[in-house]
């Protein structure tokens, strides 16, 4: 599995809770011990909606599927999908680095798209 495809992740060392990398202190606690947590990546989408009237971030787009993921270590994730076709709760998903919008002062965001596998 190439490494586009690892995701780190951070328990909180005090309520165990499991969150993203990016974040400095744990979302529910607000404690700044972790511990690394790495994963294939994979996941289940768990649930999705297809945004009819996305943000102005999104404007390139009429439409687009923002899906719920678990992975394998029990991480639940909100994310955009790849694609809004063929879209079926439990499929496996996997996460791909790309280009997710340009911000409103015109630079690109980048960010984890989900596409299904
Ligand atoms: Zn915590």
């Amino acid at each position: 599995m190439t490494e586009e495809y690892k995701i780190n992740w951070k328990k909180c060392n005090k309520c165990g809770y499991k969150q993203y990398n990016s974040h400095l202190r744990c979302i529910k606690c607000k404690n700044d011990s972790f511990t690394s947590l790495k994963t294939s990546g994979l996941g289940k989408l768990l649930t999705y909606t297809i945004l009819k009237a996305p943000p102005m971030e999104f404007r390139d787009n009429n439409y687009y599927a923002l899906g719920v993921i678990k992975f394998e270590n029990g991480v639940r994730s909100l994310g955009q999908l790849t694609t809004t076709d063929n879209l079926e709760v439990g499929m496996d998903v996997k996460p791909i680095y790309m280009k997710i919008c340009d911000n409103l002062d015109g630079n690109e965001i980048y960010g984890y798209k989900y596409k299904p596998t």
